[in-house]
């Protein structure tokens, strides 16, 4: 089939799921058979949100090329389970950056490079990119920002073009917000009409509107947004809150947002989707039969999407288990040998966080020591596992002033210590060990009953690395590298001997763990933390 090209635009507020409601629609028709990809076009300056802090805009997501792109790429992964790369995520600034590479390199030919059309070319470009690799039936492009925005006006533009030129291979999908009025009782449909006028001002009629809702839209006020926006009524599709992002899937297909796609792109031989995986989970996921508590310790806390993909792999580790993961989300500046006791007694398990810099680390290395002597389950992602490897250090090899050079420069046991390949590098953009990297497992390992399989491959994002110069003292006394990645000699995952579920893990785990695929690691975690709160003897039935 030749490519479809659907655009995904947003207005009236920020915030609204473009990104949930384009992974939704990208499911069903992966569903009803058809490849599929999504992209997400940024509009902010930064080349990529590699060097963006999590506060800004949550977590970084990594895909398997090592592009570091925004947090909704995550989310296409995980409703999509087929990988996403550099060209599935395109800021402004990358788009200005080839076209300056470009004008520097005389490829203009002496003409005035300007937005129009110089950039809304390049624009153009990118989108058709992931179609002319000749692999996809679809491919959903999500326009970050919303309608009006003075930085989403190229993108507007390059789509209008794009529309001109595709004629009936593409169509455009608006979501908006219909607010409620609690003082007059009413859902208000004025702010999607003036929005939809935006887009319209633009250059752009959308097919199909989404309106975010509180509450269910009535065939009168489906009927009114489509006179005034000059859609079906039956294109106009109610996204009602729901309590998992992983309804919205099936939500959708009953409001017909799929249906109503294929009749727009005159595909008339659709099969019906099959969706007795996605049921299952949903099954899985709304009727638990146990529940747990686990701990995530960061230093970004206040702001859960910092952790989106942890988060969510720990949704997908529950189902695998039937079981209900309560997150308590714990400050790692706001622990320490006092407060211990309080904030981790209860845990089933604990979950050290990635993250950058020397905020917070005490705190974890707390955490850590509570989980080794407690024999509490524990995870260490990335930083979360180097904090581990200097815990043992200090705790049990007594080398008191252990650390990464990353936080202390002038330690005598450099436990954790920049890679050698690292030190030469000066830019901080895009510049870390990113992307896939093989790892061996060693078979008897804890490593190896989790994966099942000697050779994985898992997602990186460091400068730093176990110090091998140490390696030997901390087998000795019981820390032992179970994962290695062997071209390079690196530790890729540590665990202890002397603890029934305690492992480290240089890469990141979360960012490969899907509704189709769980990760075995936040499984095996899940049902260590399950036996380990059935140990204690409290009973894991009713379902929270
Ligand atoms: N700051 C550490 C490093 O660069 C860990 C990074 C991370 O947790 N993603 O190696």
């Amino acid at each position: 089939m030749e490519t479809r090209y659907i655009f995904v635009t947003g207005g009236v507020a920020s915030s609204l799921g473009k990104g949930i409601i384009s992974s939704s629609l990208a499911a069903l028709l992966k569903a009803r058979g058809y490849h599929v990809t999504i992209q997400k076009l940024d509009p902010y300056i930064n080349i990529d949100p590699g060097t963006l802090n999590p506060y800004e805009h949550g977590e970084c997501y990594v895909t398997e090329d090592g592009a570091e792109t925004d947090l909704d790429l995550g989310h296409y992964e995980r409703f999509l389970n087929t990988f996403t790369s550099q060209a599935n995520n395109v800021t402004t600034g990358r788009i200005y950056n080839d076209v300056i590479a470009k004008e520097r390199r005389g490829d203009f030919l002496g003409h005035t490079v300007q937005v129009v059309p110089h950039i809304t070319d390049e624009i153009q470009y990118r989108i058709k990119l992931l179609g002319e690799t000749g692999q996809f039936d679809f491919v959903i492009t999500e326009i970050g920002g919303t309608v009006g925005d003075i930085e989403s006006y190229p993108f507007i533009e390059a789509i209008r073009q794009l529309r001109w030129k595709l004629g009936k291979h593409c169509l455009n999908i608006h979501l908006t917000l219909v607010p409620y009025l609690k003082a007059s009782g009413e859902l208000k449909t004025k702010p999607t009409q003036h929005s939809v006028k935006a887009l319209l001002e633009q250059g752009i009629q959308p097919e199909i509107i989404v309106c975010r809702t509180e509450h269910d839209l009535s065939d009168n006020l489906r009927q009114k947004i489509g006179l005034f926006c000059n859609v079906k009524p039956s294109c106009v599709i109610q996204s009602i809150d729901a309590n998992s992002i992983y309804e919205v899937p099936l939500l959708m297909y009953q409001e017909g947002l799929d249906r109503e796609v294929l009749q727009q792109l005159q595909i008339t031989d659709a099969k019906e989707p099959d969706l007795t995986h996605w049921n299952d989970f949903l099954h899985k996921l709304k009727y638990p039969k146990s529940n747990i508590r686990v701990g995530l310790v960061g230093k970004y806390v206040e702001l859960h999407d910092a952790y989106k993909s942890i988060v969510e792999s720990f949704i997908h580790g529950g189902v695998a288990n039937e079981c209900k993961v309560n997150i308590e989300f714990i400050h790692s500046e706001r622990l320490d040998d006092s407060s211990v006791q309080e904030q981790l007694g209860d845990l089933d398990g604990i979950l050290v966080a990635p993250g950058f810099g020397g905020r917070g680390i005490e705190g974890k290395i707390t955490a850590i020591k509570y989980a080794r002597e407690h024999k509490i389950p524990f995870l260490g992602i990335c930083l979360g596992m180097q904090c581990a490897v200097i815990e043992f250090a200090r705790n049990v090899l007594h080398w008191k002033d252990a650390h990464s050079t990353e936080m202390d420069s002038n330690t005598t046991h450099p436990v954790i210590d920049m890679m050698e390949e690292q030190k030469k590098i000066t830019g901080a953009g895009g510049t870390m060990r990113l992307g896939a990297y093989p790892c061996t497992i060693k078979k008897g390992s804890k490593a190896y009953e989790v994966y099942g399989t000697e050779q994985i491959s898992e997602r990186h994002r460091h400068r730093y690395e176990f110090n091998n110069d140490f390696l030997a003292d901390f087998e000795k006394a019981g820390m032992i590298a179970s994962g290695k990645n062997s071209n390079q000699n690196l530790v890729e995952i540590i665990e202890l001997k002397n603890h029934p579920w305690f492992i480290g893990v240089q890469f990141h785990p979360e960012y490969k763990s899907t509704v189709a695929k769980y990760h075995p690691l936040f499984a095996a975690f899940i049902k260590a933390s399950k036996k380990y709160k059935e140990q204690k003897g409290d009973s894991g039935n009713a379902a929270l």
